[in-house]
């Protein structure tokens, strides 16, 4: 009997957690030839999702969770589910049915079927988010597409299904800063990927706001690539290139014509936009040194404050 790993990463889903739970239960009814473990993380919630959980374990030995001492990000929630499951097959979950469950029975199928090692879901309708953020994530994809040599799509959803075999080859990689959706595409492996429409959250607001979700983008791109510190190198060598034809023009003109002191306004215009350049780079430059800060640190991802062993 193969058992399947549910990872669910949870914050403040205490309006989700019931219907996400009830449809889980009809995903598991359905699949009675496999064993269920459903891990649930609560990612730090405000509200009372920690009590669901501890109502849902009491009641269901296939339920288990992790309570995070404080909020630690999605990114950190799907690391400590992938390293305490133990199932043979491992899928990812988000609490707000916008992965249906029941998609799960399709995806097993065929992963069986076609001797596979990831079935993935890509959706083409982001239509239950903002017209800005939509914008955004297009924009964005298409940098980190020029950037990384790992490819990224905006349609991949974190809900896949991934074999034993794939956890433990993401597992191995240890990094601080963590991004999914460039980890589980560096490790490679067969994939498939399953088109869907992907509904609307079924409760509550999203988790993740403007600057999160910003943070979570330079996470990416500074993960992924190295290439804007070689694009930096490039623009400042491009500017040098244009001061020294520049200089020699001037020099010429002086010789030729004399020197009349005229043009301090566009020469102001030049000092501000060459110095913006620089600031700008040396942000590019100190945010690669911060994660380096980070990373040399070796802090805990995640601090484990209860998990359903400490029930009763
Ligand atoms: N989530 C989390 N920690 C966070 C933010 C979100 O564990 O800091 C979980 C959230 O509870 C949900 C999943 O990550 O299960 C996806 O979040 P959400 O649906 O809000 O994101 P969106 O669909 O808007 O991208
Ligand atoms: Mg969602």
């Amino acid at each position: 009997m193969k058992k399947i790993s549910v990872i669910v990463p949870c914050y403040n889903e205490e309006e989700s957690l019931p219907s996400f739970y009830k449809e889980m239960q009809n995903v598991m009814e359905k699949m009675k030839e496999n064993d269920f473990e459903i891990m649930f993380i609560n990612d730090g919630s405000k509200d009372k999702t920690i009590e669901i959980l501890r109502d849902f374990a009491n009641n269901d030995s296939r339920v288990r969770f992790i309570s995070f001492s404080r909020n630690f990000g999605k990114e950190a929630a799907i690391l400590a589910g992938l390293q305490n499951v133990t199932g043979d097959y491992v899928t990812l979950m988000d609490a707000d049915l916008q992965d249906p469950p029941a998609k799960l029975i399709e995806m097993y199928e065929i992963l069986q079927k076609e001797n596979l090692d990831i079935v993935g879901l890509k959706t083409n309708n982001h239509k239950n988010y903002g017209f800005m953020r939509k914008f955004l994530t297009f924009c964005y994809y298409k940098i980190i597409g020029l950037l990384s040599s790992v490819p990224m799509s905006p349609n991949e959803r974190d809900y896949r299904l991934m074999t034993r075999q794939v956890v433990d080859a993401i597992l191995k990689l240890t990094e601080y800063n963590r991004y999914s959706k460039g980890l589980f595409n560096f490790v490679g492996f067969d994939t498939l990927w399953l088109t869907y429409d992907a509904p609307n959250r079924a409760h509550g607001k999203t988790k993740f706001n403007f600057s999160k979700l910003f943070s979570y983008a330079i996470d990416g791109i500074v993960g992924f690539s190295t290439r804007p510190l070689l694009i930096s190198s490039f623009v400042g060598m491009l500017f040098c290139l244009i001061a020294l034809i520049m200089i020699i023009v001037i020099i010429t003109k002086t010789v030729i014509w004399g020197d009349p002191v005229s043009g301090w306004p566009s020469l102001a215009c030049i000092i501000i936009f060459v110095s913006g350049i620089e600031l700008f780079f040396l942000g590019v430059m100190g945010e690669y040194l911060a994660k380096i800060y980070l990373e040399t640190k070796h802090r805990p991802i995640y601090i484990v404050k209860e998990t359903e062993k400490d029930q009763k």
